[in-house]
């Protein structure tokens, strides 16, 4: 099969020839339709994360939103068919014992394994997974429409859930990237007062069609002005992968407004004591989700509430698709499609 090799950090992805996987006992093969290119991707390409870097496979396929058909089934499977349509999510594995799973938190299972990370991914025709996590796609939904639900939209979904926010609520997304759009649909669904930013005005017309009641560039206007005017942010929910976004999302909530942890910048975030302080600022900080979190948002999207932009392109275009995603220039998700 062929599949995009990470040999390196910083290095280009190679595509290259290599064996069809063979499924253990308690996996599935999946023959893939669609792979969403997540920001994520990019982080592990270029070594963003020295923490996760450690436990990191290399060489490694990348690529953990991933959609396609079951073909072959270890002898231990119950619950997936052949021929069934499957997706593969960053949460590859998870050990069900361990006390945080035993209170639902797998999402937080320090002997998880992770799909193109610590097993490889979805940046090739065929992939195996665990039958006990890979998780059905609804009939109805696309593979391409469906694969980014499995990072980009359970990772909003479960950010905005836990988030606790009650209808009328003023929330700002900073950042309306593959993440990002879907937020701003969920927060709406939630019943919220949406604001979107974003660096460029693309971004904007697209969360605006998708429901957004506010839009604001923060590359040419003064975000946190503006965020304050209307009252400032009972929730600022950061989904840009840059430092810079947080600075701002930190400076646009109101008092006891509570800063949302999503997006992944290399750099350490700081905030002010103070400024906490006098605002009473809470922060919470959220990690892909659990199987029912995925669940719930695929069952959203077959619904209709939610619908991720996409694009589709080639596996031999990936390097073209992380040099645009470095420049901001991707409106929606991009998806490979094979
Ligand atoms: P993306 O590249 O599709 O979107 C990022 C968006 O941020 C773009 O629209 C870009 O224009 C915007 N942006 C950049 N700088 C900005 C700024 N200063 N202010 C406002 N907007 C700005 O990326 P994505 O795939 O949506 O991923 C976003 C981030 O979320 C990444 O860091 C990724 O690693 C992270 N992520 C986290 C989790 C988690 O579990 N916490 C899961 C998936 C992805
Ligand atoms: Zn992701
Ligand atoms: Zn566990």
């Amino acid at each position: 099969m062929k599949a995009a090799f990470l040999k390196q950090p910083m290095e280009p992805l190679r595509i290259e020839e290599t064996e069809i996987p063979e499924p253990a006992p308690d996996e599935v093969l999946i023959k893939v339709e669609a792979s969403g290119v997540c920001h994520s991707d990019l982080h592990l390409a270029n070594g963003d994360w020295p923490r996760l870097m450690k436990i990191v496979k290399l060489p490694l396929i990348l690529g953990h939103e991933v959609v396609g058909r079951v073909v072959k089934r270890g002898d231990r499977v119950s619950g997936l068919d052949l021929g069934d349509r499957a997706g593969v999510a960053w949460v590859h594995w998870t050990c069900g014992e361990c006390e945080v799973c035993k209170e639902g938190l797998e999402n937080l299972c320090p002997a998880q394994t992770i799909t193109g990370a610590t097993v490889d991914g979805g940046y090739a025709e065929y992939i195996k997974a665990k039958t006990s996590h890979a998780t059905k796609v609804p009939e109805g939904l696309s593979p391409e429409e469906a694969a980014p639900l499995f990072c980009a939209g359970v990772t909003v979904y479960r950010a905005i859930k836990n988030s606790l926010i009650e209808p009328g609520q003023r929330v700002a997304v900073f950042g309306v990237g593959g993440l990002g759009h879907l937020a701003v649909q969920i927060a709406k669904a939630f019943g919220a007062e949406v604001t979107a930013v974003d660096i460029t005005d693309e971004k904007l017309d697209l969360a605006r069609r998708h429901g957004a009641d506010h839009t604001i560039n923060s590359a040419s206007t003064n975000a946190v002005k503006k965020v304050r005017e209307m009252g400032g942010a009972h929730f600022a929910i950061v989904t840009a992968s840059a430092k810079a976004a947080y600075d701002t999302a930190f400076r646009s909530l109101r008092p006891r407004g509570t800063l949302v942890v999503v997006g992944l910048p290399a750099e350490d975030l700081t905030f002010n004591a103070n400024a906490m302080s006098s605002g009473e600022v809470r922060i919470i900080a959220s990690s892909v989700g659990t199987r029912e979190d995925l669940r719930e948002v695929l069952d959203l999207a077959a619904r209709g509430k939610v619908k991720c932009e996409i694009e589709t392109r080639r596996l031999d275009q990936i390097n073209e698709v992380f040099d645009q995603m470095r420049r901001a220039q991707i409106t929606g998700r991009l998806v490979l499609t094979f």
